[in-house]
């Protein structure tokens, strides 16, 4: 008899089974309730840039929209936007189901550090935010899949451009501590309610829904990121001193020991 609960006798065996049972049912409907959300949640945000494109092509067809640069881009963007999110998505699901193929290898954080930063430069010298790569060289190498730990810090770069104003700053830093290196991203910019930081890993959480779409961010990116850092052995977490105050974002890999 599915979804019903077995009853519970109690200080027996079959009480201990039937008590255990329904725990189980109950953690499969709670997996089963984030499943549904999270497909109504991507339905939502596959339409909104659909819709767009339908308006544009059927303004075409009408000849009530001007065929000209501008509109293409428009649909370019549009169509830009879905990609992103069903190539997010499709990384998400790889790294979650532990389908990831890494190639951990030892590399100086500095490099890495200075990789991503440089890729993101143009970006912060267009917005008007000071982006200082402040890693140390004398750190001990990080073991982890350089491509994936680049890509940890473009997304934490991303976002902290993202929500930080023009005139702000963000800084990346690292440190070696109990076997670990600990990489930093801290900026300037909107800060996070105490009430928000426990969900900011959680798949297409915002804080703020419409800021984030204008911004362009496909909503899966720390879930993204916490999922690359959890393939490579590590783990991640924000901070924030609240609204306006910045936040910094870090996460930690396996250190290189000597001879390894
Ligand atoms: P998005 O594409 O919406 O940025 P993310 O998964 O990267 O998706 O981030 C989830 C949410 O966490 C964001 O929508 C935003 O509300 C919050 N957030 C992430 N990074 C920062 C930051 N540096 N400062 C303030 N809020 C942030």
């Amino acid at each position: 008899r599915y979804g019903e609960r077995v009853p519970v006798g109690e200080g027996d065996e079959l009480g201990d089974l039937s008590e255990s049972l329904n725990t189980m049912a109950a953690a499969l409907e709670e997996t089963e309730r984030h499943r549904q959300e999270f497909i109504s949640d991507i339905s939502h945000e596959l339409r909104t840039p659909l819709s767009t494109l339908q308006g544009y092509m059927e303004g075409l067809m009408d000849e009530v929209v001007e065929p000209s640069q501008e509109t293409w881009a428009v649909l370019y963007a549009e169509a830009e936007r879905m990609r992103r999110l069903v190539d997010d998505l499709q990384q998400l699901s790889r790294a979650e189901a532990g389908q990831l193929s890494l190639e951990i290898a030892t590399h100086p954080p500095h490099d890495a550090a200075r990789i991503a930063a440089e890729s993101m430069l143009p970006l912060f010298a267009e917005k008007g935010v000071e982006l200082d790569e402040a890693v140390g060289l004398d750190l001990p190498p990080v073991l982890a899949d350089r491509d994936r730990l680049v890509q940890v810090l473009t997304n934490l770069l991303a976002n902290a451009l993202r929500y930080t104003p023009a005139g702000g700053r963000v800084t990346v830093e690292a440190e070696h501590r109990d076997g670990e290196i600990r990489f930093s991203v801290r900026d300037t910019g909107a800060g996070i309610a105490s009430e928000h930081l426990p969900h900011v890993f959680e798949r297409l959480y915002r804080i703020e829904k419409s800021r984030s779409r204008e911004g362009g961010g496909s909503g899966l990116g720390l879930a993204i990121s916490h999922a690359f850092v959890r393939a490579m052995g590590g783990g991640i977490h924000a901070e924030s001193a609240g609204p306006g105050k910045g936040s910094t974002f870090s996460f930690t890999l396996p250190a290189a020991g000597p001879g390894s």
